[in-house]
């Protein structure tokens, strides 16, 4: 009998987290690598929440806390999605989960059956197809190009759906184009999707503050989507919290029971502490993370204007989020340094060997033609690695 379960072997490794166990290896070995495969932002977890969490120790928390989170971390987020998002949830509809991947692994868990269609604008957030396939899901790519900013029209999700359609994920801002869909847009998509009342829709908001734009639109405000949508948002990129693992949705009720009942089953509630501190976090205002963002915009201006200075680095201009994903096709059958590049994993293999600098294939994401560039790093990194990218392909 075979040791592992199919359902382990036919799962594909995250490629963001497989390239920067990569690149952590090449550093052991002491090459120079600099690290732009990672959506992680490079700044420490603000003192005030830090000091919310220290006083959560010695306060004595340490028990198992509720499953689906403390109520008062559960009020803080009804109170956030009402300011940041005027959006009305209350306690029962409101999973507080270990990052806002097991938000995602849980809703796929409880909602979709085998076979059942998950709609997947690309380029769409590595882990997507994944958790839709371990929970017997078929993830159906609905392409989209740079012309569009990589984003789905209306016409395109009327054409995608079929009987078997059971839900949509997507995130906006968008990992890894940093698309961002309008107010506008994203009503042009409800009208379609209101016409389809068994189609769920599942909103990842987790770059909501990584907004160069401002604005930040939610598809449940759309009171005809409300109870289709199941909204969901973390700490782990705004507040510089990615260790901490802390995710949560907001979800017509029966879908965040069934999330609360699975979880119950799998981890319990996250981590005690953490939950504390991000009670503070959300209870503040979002002003409070501003500079990170204000930094990450002026890493974005430095990161296109480097990269528009290479042949062959088509853009577009990402509007959020801290993701650059140019498309490489000009470089696609070209021999570089005795190196044959035929499509984005070359390519990206080919940086990270000649150029040192890890990025990530656009294959991971659903789009083949691009690669996927962080620039959560500091400008001297940018600035030498996009220098370094420049040599190796020119
Ligand atoms: N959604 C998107 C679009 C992401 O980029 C990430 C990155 N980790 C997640 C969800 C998961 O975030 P976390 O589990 O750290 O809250
Ligand atoms: N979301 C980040 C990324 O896309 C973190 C890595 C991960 O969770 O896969 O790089």
């Amino acid at each position: 009998m075979q040791l592992l379960s199919d359902r382990i072997l036919n799962m594909a490794t995250s490629a963001t987290l497989a390239m920067a166990a990569k690149a952590r290896e090449l550093r052991g070995e002491g090459k120079d690598i600099i690290g732009l495969s990672l959506g992680e932002p490079d700044f420490n977890t603000p003192d005030f929440i830090k000091e919310a969490a220290i006083k959560a120790i010695n306060d004595d928390y340490n028990s198992y806390t509720p499953v689906d989170g403390y109520v008062e971390l559960k009020e803080a987020i009804i109170t956030k999605f009402k300011r940041d998002n005027n959006l009305t949830y209350t306690l029962p509809q409101i999973v507080v989960s270990t990052g806002a991947k097991q938000c995602l692994a849980n809703v796929a868990a409880v909602m979709l059956n085998a076979g059942d269609e998950v709609l997947l604008p690309c380029p769409y957030w590595v882990s997507y197809s994944d958790i839709v396939k371990l929970n017997d899901g078929v993830p159906v790519e609905v392409k989209t190009s740079i012309d569009t900013d990589f984003k789905m029209t209306a016409a395109q999700l009327e054409a995608a759906i079929t009987p078997k359609t059971k839900m949509i994920w997507f995130s906006s801002p968008c990992n890894p184009s940093g698309s961002i869909y309008s107010e506008a847009e994203l009503r042009a998509l409800a009208d379609v999707l209101v016409k389809h009342p068994n189609i769920y829709v599942v909103s990842d908001e987790i770059y909501e503050h990584i907004n160069y734009v401002g604005n930040h639109a939610s598809m449940a405000q759309f009171e005809d989507m409300y109870d289709q949508t199941i909204t969901v948002n973390g700490v782990s990129k705004a507040f510089a919290m990615t260790g901490w693992r802390v995710g949560y949705i907001g979800a017509p009720e029966k879908i965040a029971r069934a999330c609360n009942k699975m979880q119950g089953q799998i981890t319990s509630g996250t981590n005690c502490i953490a939950q504390r501190a991000v009670i503070t976090a959300l209870n503040e205002s979002p002003s409070r993370v501003q500079y990170m963002i204000n930094e990450f915009k002026v890493r974005r201006d430095l990161i296109l204007g480097l990269l528009n200075d290479i042949e062959g680095f088509k853009t577009n201009t990402p509007e959020g989020a801290f993701y650059v994903f140019p498309n490489v096709t000009h470089f696609f059958g070209k021999t570089l340094r005795g190196k044959t590049i035929n499509n984005a994993t070359d390519f990206s293999l080919y940086l990270l060997e000649e150029a040192l600098v890890a990025t990530v294939t656009g294959e991971a994401f659903g789009n083949p033609d691009c690669i996927r560039i962080s620039y959560a790093a500091s400008q001297e990194q940018i600035i030498d690695a996009i220098k370094r990218i420049k040599e190796t392909v020119s």
